[in-house]
């Protein structure tokens, strides 16, 4: 990508050169999908100690980090329906709603750039099929025939999640929440990976190893978020761009995709697989031949630079919006919690 902003349209007459510039996306998408991965394991870590506390009986001052219902997506999903069908913040679990609105809003303005530039899973998946392509000198493909169908299963689950909440009330959603299951919904999540039972464990290897050999397994094929955050981005009017007349057909951004995208024979990549990452950008040795799009009559490739800085405006912005207006906590006294971590395993669904 050019250090400034061009206009494709504009450049036709000027002569095809090889690119100088230096590309900054993936320096800037490797710095944000670090700081993200540190804040979820120093989230993971407060909140590990927060519940340890409950669990020994021995208080040792550690707070509940907000943050951890970032987790707890179906959460975000059922406070956001409770906040358009009653206009008010949800009391619990607050901080889930406002974490899903983030990332569905900035899939609505940069293509899937949570998957691209946050999601920690995204990242450790990322890192992994690099670590296989660098190790075997390739990645592995699944056959179109069976690629098709398995992309369709984190649809099936986003599906099923998208039903069960859309037929709960406002009521039903806020009587969910505040039962016992609602309240300590994070510490079965810790629970769930603290504990895993055989079956999770082998499924657990088996992802975590394929991921080393196909690119972005878990994202590609089953992450009902990445279903619903590549659904959001369809509405985007932002889109990665081929200029045809700059472009010298070398494809080697179709084999930087990590979407397997053939960004070499299309004009532009309308595909809700497509995150946002600017790696086919990156790669790209041809000056202003391809760039991620704003809409207009006079077309303009946006800088990664204004990629990160909506990303961080976006995201701090309305975190720092939910904590200033106080609903970022839930306000679950320490009481509730003695109560109920203890007997977390055994509390029921309502
Ligand atoms: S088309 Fe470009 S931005 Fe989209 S996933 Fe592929 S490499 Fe990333
Ligand atoms: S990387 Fe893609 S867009 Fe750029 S010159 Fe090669 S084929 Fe064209």
């Amino acid at each position: 990508m050019a250090t400034m902003e061009c206009s494709p349209c504009q450049s036709k007459k000027k002569p095809l050169v090889r690119r100088t510039d230096k590309d900054v996306s993936q320096l800037l998408r490797r710095w944000a999908q670090a700081i993200f991965l540190i804040l979820n394991l120093w989230i993971g870590v407060q909140f590990f100690f927060f519940v340890r506390q409950f669990e020994s009986g021995v208080g040792s001052g550690w707070t509940r980090p907000a943050g951890v219902e970032g987790w707890l997506p179906i959460a975000g999903m059922m406070n956001s329906k409770y906040l358009f069908l009653t206009g008010e913040i949800p009391a619990i679990h607050p901080a889930a709603m406002f974490l899903f609105l983030i990332f569905v809003g900035l899939s609505l303005l940069l293509r899937k750039a949570f998957c691209g530039w946050l999601c920690p899973v995204g990242t450790v998946s990322e890192y992994l099929w690099k670590f296989g392509r660098s190790t075997f000198r390739r990645n592995w493909r699944l056959p179109r025939w069976a690629d098709i169908p398995l992309r369709g299963l984190k649809y099936l689950v986003l599906g099923f999640f998208v039903y069960a909440v859309g037929f709960m009330s406002a009521e039903s959603i806020a009587a969910f929440l505040r039962s016992p299951y609602g309240i300590v919904a994070d510490v079965r999540m810790l629970n769930f990976f603290r504990y895993l039972t055989g079956t999770a464990a082998i499924v657990l290897a088996v992802l975590l190893i394929g991921s080393v050999f196909v690119r972005n397994l878990w994202c590609r094929y089953l992450c009902p978020y990445g279903a619903l955050m590549g659904l959001a981005a369809l509405a985007s009017p932002l889109r990665i761009k081929r200029n045809p007349e700059r472009c010298i057909d070398c494809a080697k951004c179709a084999k930087a995709c990590p979407s397997h995208l053939p960004v070499d024979t299309l004009i532009q990549i309308r595909s809700a697989e497509c995150i946002g990452c600017m790696e086919c950008i990156a790669v790209c040795p041809a000056d202003y031949a391809l760039g991620l799009s704003i809409p207009g009559a006079k077309p303009r490739y946006l800088h990664p630079r204004a990629v990160a800085a909506v990303i961080a405006i976006v995201f701090f912005g309305v975190v720092g919006y939910a904590k200033l207006s106080g609903h970022w906590e839930s306000p679950i006294p320490d009481i509730m919690y003695q109560r109920l971590i203890p007997i977390a395993a055994e509390v029921g669904h309502p």
